[in-house]
């Protein structure tokens, strides 16, 4: 058990899943540091939607005027086009929750404002530049986390560390957690294009003939994902840039000049689309959060979700043991128990889409008519609201547990 100097939790990574972790045990008021290897929260893009179900989390801990204020643009609709048909796919405008919308909202904002209001809470240290480079053990329990920092390495003990240090973790494969990898056919190119004045600020996934785009709307320009079979980057750049803008032209109907902005490969980022999850997520004294435990397919876009899900589960089982000093093994399978069916059900209706929409869509010749299930949704829209719920909400919704947004331990 920590001593009063120690905190009785560290958790590796200051990403959504970390911080929002740190901010609630540190609510309940457990000693807790978080470790962040980067500098600050500033990265390139990698996950900017805030679904519906973390709003609601963030109403329920009394933040979510002050968070409103940060720039965001509201996505309460998803629409596209099948081939030359515009589609309405989802409709979040009917949830059962106040804020009935995807606020799209750089990451870097969204943690800088959890790091923020986790600083005002006494128990609360974030370590920024401080990487967790390997687990301290004793016998077969995990007791501590060793971290590299500018000023040298040094040994931080807990109670319980947790790995919220993304899908590449280092703590997991030091832990030697076994990964079941349920793959993926496609990987995802993401750039930006220029907005102008008289675009339609519409979220939108463009199918056609061999090609899936989707394009957010982020004010003055439009955040791009597209979409390639697996591991075929190198063929797409032996084509040339040239091909390449002319494929987003032609996909997304822009005009040709908007297409400069992607001045060379420098502005196209690829992201190795991966989709995995750990069998076991803890062992005595370790546990594995948000993508750490299961790294999630772009499709939906709820990666940040899922990971703000495990932390509130996570917070609400471990707080009170944590605090009273009892946390075990027990305590770290219900987490693993609460969080796996909705981590199976959400991967399993990505790999569904992938398989059966994606794959199919990217090796089409010809312009694609909207399937049956679309075509139906078109013409009783109250079937929006099946897909806007499954993405908004997600399978199995947490919720704070009174004594964390009451502040009592
Ligand atoms: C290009 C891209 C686009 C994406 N788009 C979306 C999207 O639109 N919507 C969505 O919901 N999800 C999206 N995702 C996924 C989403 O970003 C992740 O699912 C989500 O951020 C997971 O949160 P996390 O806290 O578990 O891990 P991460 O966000 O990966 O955070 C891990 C943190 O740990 C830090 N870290 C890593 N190793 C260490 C260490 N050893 N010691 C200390 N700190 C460490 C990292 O610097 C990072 O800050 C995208 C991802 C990428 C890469």
């Amino acid at each position: 058990m920590a001593d009063g100097s120690q905190p009785q939790c560290c958790v590796a990574g200051g990403g959504p899943a970390g911080l929002m972790l740190g901010y609630l045990l540190a609510r309940a008021g457990v000693r807790v540091t978080v470790l962040e290897k980067h500098a600050d929260f500033l990265r390139d893009f990698r996950g900017d939607t805030v679904h519906p179900s973390t709003l609601e989390i963030m109403f329920e801990l009394g933040l979510i005027d002050r968070f409103l204020k940060l720039p965001h643009q509201k996505v309460e609709r998803v629409g596209g086009k099948v081939g030359e048909t515009p589609v309405t796919i989802v409709d979040f405008s009917h949830l059962p929750v106040r804020e009935k919308y995807i606020a799209l909202m750089p990451q870097w904002d969204f943690l800088n404002f959890i790091a923020a209001e986790a600083a005002k809470l006494p128990t609360f240290t974030l370590l920024m530049n401080a990487e967790a480079t390997d687990l301290i053990e004793r016998g077969d329990t995990v007791v501590g986390v060793r971290v590299k920092t500018p000023e040298g390495d040094r040994d931080i003990m807990a109670d319980v560390v947790v790995a919220a240090d993304g899908r590449g973790s280092k703590l997991r494969e030091r832990a030697g957690l076994a990964i079941e990898d349920i793959g993926a056919p496609m990987d995802v190119l993401w750039f930006r294009l220029p907005a102008l004045a008289a675009d339609v600020g519409d979220t939108k996934a463009l199918f056609g003939a061999g090609y899936l785009l989707v394009m957010l709307f982020r004010g003055d320009y439009w955040q791009c994902a597209y979409v390639i079979p697996k591991g075929s980057l190198a063929d797409v750049k032996a084509e040339g840039i040239e091909a390449f803008r002319n494929r987003i032209a032609l996909a997304s109907s822009f005009e040709r000049l908007r297409m400069d902005t992607i001045a060379s490969w420098d502005d196209v980022k690829l992201l190795t689309v991966r989709v995995d999850r750990l069998l076991q997520w803890y062992q005595k004294g370790f546990l594995c959060i948000g993508d750490a435990a299961h790294a999630m397919s772009p499709i939906g876009g709820v990666g940040v979700n899922l990971a703000v899900q495990d932390a509130v589960a996570a917070a609400n089982i471990l707080a009170k043991p944590l605090k009273a000093g009892t946390v075990g093994l027990e305590d770290l399978r219900q987490v693993q128990k609460r969080r796996m069916f909705p981590t199976r059900v959400t991967q399993a209706i990505q790999v569904a889409a992938q398989n059966n929409i994606i794959g199919p869509t990217l090796s089409l010749r010809e312009q694609p008519k909207p399937p049956l299930a679309l075509r139906l949704m078109q013409r009783f829209p109250v079937l929006q609201r099946i897909p806007a719920r499954v993405l908004g909400l997600g399978v199995r919704r947490e919720h704070v547990a009174d004594f964390i947004r009451e502040g009592r331990g």
